[in-house]
């Protein structure tokens, strides 16, 4: 057979076997998704929970709080989204659906572990749940999401490096682009990162009592710089 008939025989064939490899490729992944869940789902919260929050401590110079709080593995339905904290039930889910293996379910939980030590820090200080969004306009309400991703992927990447690659350049020109998820989550790291890097605990404080405001987020190496002036006038 030539070549070229073996490849024409590839393309007309192929609503025939697509299907069925699509299908088949599908029941695979499924049945690798129910293995990991069935082997992970009991061991999941505790003994990697310690272990990442072990490894915060020491790279970022944190103490986490004692708070207690539960972790489920469920199937969230919010696509892009692999993990959840709820400051007020004080519950982090790990997307079942999206996630199957422990690399990925440990980075997830490091940056989850970001929100718990943010809403405790509020809650030890006398101010309740953070993020807590009442009583605030949009682009405070943009501000906090820039601040509280921030800060998660600022765990996350404490035990799963990766470069800041955003430029202040980058920054928005328009208060509605801060919900683009490369500015919430890349931005915000870059945003957050000196000022957690050089104050730590008294740094991750400035940023939830202290947040950017509508003008700030317009110049926010202005507000980067300030925060850092502050706080280094505390110490
Ligand atoms: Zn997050």
């Amino acid at each position: 057979m030539k070549l070229k008939n073996i490849v024409l025989g590839f393309f007309a064939t192929m609503p025939l076997w697509m299907p069925i490899c699509t299908v088949v490729g599908i029941a695979y992944y499924a049945h690798k998704q129910k293995v990991y869940l069935q082997t992970r789902l009991n061991e999941i919260s505790q003994k990697m929970v310690v272990e990442l929050a072990t490894q915060q401590q020491l790279k970022i110079g944190i103490t986490h709080f004692p708070k207690q709080f539960s972790v489920r593995l469920s199937c969230l339905h919010q696509l892009g989204f692999n993990g959840q904290y709820e400051p007020n039930t004080d519950l982090m889910t790990i997307d079942s659906c999206i996630i199957r293996n422990d690399n990925e379910t440990r980075r997830v939980v490091s940056h989850e572990l970001g929100h718990l030590y943010v809403d405790a820090l509020n809650e030890t200080i006398g101010f309740g749940n953070w993020p807590n969004f009442s009583n605030k306009n949009f682009a405070q309400q943009q501000a906090i999401q820039l601040v509280s991703e921030g800060i998660g992927e600022y765990f996350e990447r404490s035990t799963h490096p990766r470069e800041d690659n955003f430029k202040d350049a980058d920054w928005p020109k328009k208060v509605d682009e801060f919900s683009i998820l490369r500015v919430r989550y890349v931005g915000g790291f870059h945003l957050v990162k000196p000022i957690i890097d050089s104050h730590k605990k008294a740094g991750i404080e400035y940023l939830i009592t202290n947040p950017p405001q509508e003008k700030d987020l317009l110049d926010l190496p202005a507000y980067q710089r300030r925060a850092l002036e502050q706080l280094e006038a505390k110490k």
